[in-house]
């Protein structure tokens, strides 16, 4: 036989099998697709040096780039969701979340300090069920809100409420929409500031509640954030909406926040606006009309 009709004679067969990347050492971008290793990713503060991408962080990564080292004092760890209108899978989902992420519900709260600012801070983690606000999550950031007011510190609190009111628990999931708009007031009414950071993406009855109120609300670029989602807006309106729309820069254009702020410099801007806004004896209500943002980021 002809030696070109031989087949298979060649030792180099490639693998069919593909190979996987280990779990839990690398990170593949979502952006540029390029892998990072996870510890790198975080020296990032898992923003893809490649490419620029932000990726998601979760609650505790987040208290970690934002608080003092060691200073965050955890309140409520204790809270759980219960079953309330027995939805079907609910339970197998919650135990999943609780999993994955080793938290028992898709926020945290407590006392902290920040560049030595003493606040309370809470967080939610968009990995348990999107971040969603069922009545633990409501639960959690009215309590921030009221013990901050209760010891006259700022709150801060770092939003990633994807999913918005958690379907599951219904119009209890919603009702806490209500809850939290109404701790805010009182909080303003007691003239204790609170800022919101918004990060992607905060979506539907997050959004549409106490993450829209803050005094000074800064969003990290590109994030989303919006109520109903763009396809369901274009699908009920029947038109296309503009480029870069529900987007922070976006929203920043149009006074719906105040503003968008790099990852890294979110903590110094936090810091700086504490300072400006704890400068009055009893936080006067009157120091918030005197910032202006751009002179912040100037600063
Ligand atoms: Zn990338």
């Amino acid at each position: 036989m002809a030696w070109f009709r031989k087949k298979n004679l060649t030792a180099l067969t490639p693998s069919s099998k593909k190979k996987e990347m280990p779990a839990g050492i690398w990170t593949r971008c979502e952006q540029c697709e390029r892998y990072i290793t996870n510890v790198e990713l975080l020296r990032h503060l898992k923003i893809c040096p490649h490419c620029g991408h932000y990726h998601l962080m979760s609650a505790r990564e987040r208290l970690d780039i934002t608080v003092d080292p060691g200073s965050f004092e955890e309140q409520d760890a204790y809270l759980e969701s219960l079953d309330p209108l027995q939805f079907d899978g609910y339970p197998e989902k919650i135990r999943k979340a609780r999993e994955r992420t080793q938290l028992r519900e898709a926020a945290i709260w407590g006392t902290a300090t920040l560049n030595e600012h003493p606040i309370v801070f809470a967080a939610i983690d968009f990995r348990f069920l999107g971040g969603s606000m069922g009545s633990v999550v409501g639960e959690k950031i009215t309590r921030a809100m009221e013990s901050a007011q209760e010891m006259r510190r700022p709150v801060v609190i770092a939003s990633a409420g994807g999913g918005g009111a958690r379907m599951h628990e219904g119009m209890l999931s919603l009702m806490q929409m209500a809850k939290t708009s109404a701790a805010v007031a009182r909080l303003r009414r007691a003239a204790v500031p609170f800022i919101s950071i918004i990060t992607h993406p905060t979506m539907g009855g997050v959004a549409a509640s106490y993450a829209a109120l803050g005094d000074v609300i800064i969003a990290e670029p590109g994030a989303l954030i919006g109520f109903a989602g763009p396809r369901v807006i274009e699908q009920t309106i029947g038109q296309s909406l503009p480029s870069g729309f529900q987007r922070a820069e976006f929203l920043l254009a149009h006074g719906m926040i105040d503003i968008v702020a790099p990852r890294s410099e979110i903590k110094p801007l936090v810091g700086k606006l504490l300072k400006h806004l704890t400068a009055g004896v009893f936080f006067q209500r009157e120091s918030l009309c005197s910032i202006r943002a751009g002179e912040l980021v100037a600063t």
